[in-house]
């Protein structure tokens, strides 16, 4: 139901199609770690996994965008059945603009979680911006939503949550788990 929500949320929400996710400090909480051979570690947070089954259950699709490249995130992005997958891009902005190009959507039909200067460009231009809550200041001051969980904390989760939520299909996510 919508009601808990203020209007200006539920205005900015009912048209998202798809939820662009920055990787690190959004998807992890920002440690990059090292084995001895030199592969990149990262931690994903299953709880964010599940939140991205349930939005592309209920249709909505999801991509990531990020100027880091790693076989862990191709791994993840796989589990997950994220098919749009943006690694190696500096330049965030032209990364959103051809998934614009690719999936016919309209700005105001994306949504797009980020947490530092970087992800500003993209931010400006989605017609949802959230910030995880321990992004940068300027960040969260420029976003129509803070989320109260840090990134690799549930941050995903809960936008997920609060998109299908005004979008009134958490009654449907909740169904099959109900006695
Ligand atoms: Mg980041």
């Amino acid at each position: 139901m919508a009601v808990d929500f203020p209007e200006e949320l539920v205005k900015k929400v009912e048209p998202v199609r798809i939820l662009i996710l920055d990787v690190d400090g959004v998807m992890t909480d920002g440690s990059i770690s090292y084995s001895d051979d030199g592969t990149e570690i990262k931690s994903f947070n299953v709880k964010d996994g599940h939140g991205i089954k349930l939005l592309k259950r209920c249709g909505i699709d999801c991509a990531v965008i990020t100027s880091r490249s790693s076989a862990a995130l191709v791994r993840r992005c796989g589990e997950l059945g994220i098919t749009h997958v943006y690694q190696g891009s500096l330049r965030k902005l032209e990364a959103y603009e051809d998934l614009l190009k690719r999936t016919g959507l309209d700005p105001l039909e994306t949504a797009y979680v980020g947490d530092d200067l970087v992800d500003l460009p993209v931010l400006r231009r989605v017609g949802f911006s959230v910030a995880v809550n321990d992004a940068v200041e300027e960040v969260k001051q420029r976003v129509d939503y803070v989320t109260r969980a840090s990134g690799g904390r549930g941050a995903v989760r809960e936008v997920v949550e609060v998109v299908l939520r005004i979008k009134g299909r958490w009654q449907d996510v909740m169904e099959p788990y109900e006695g």
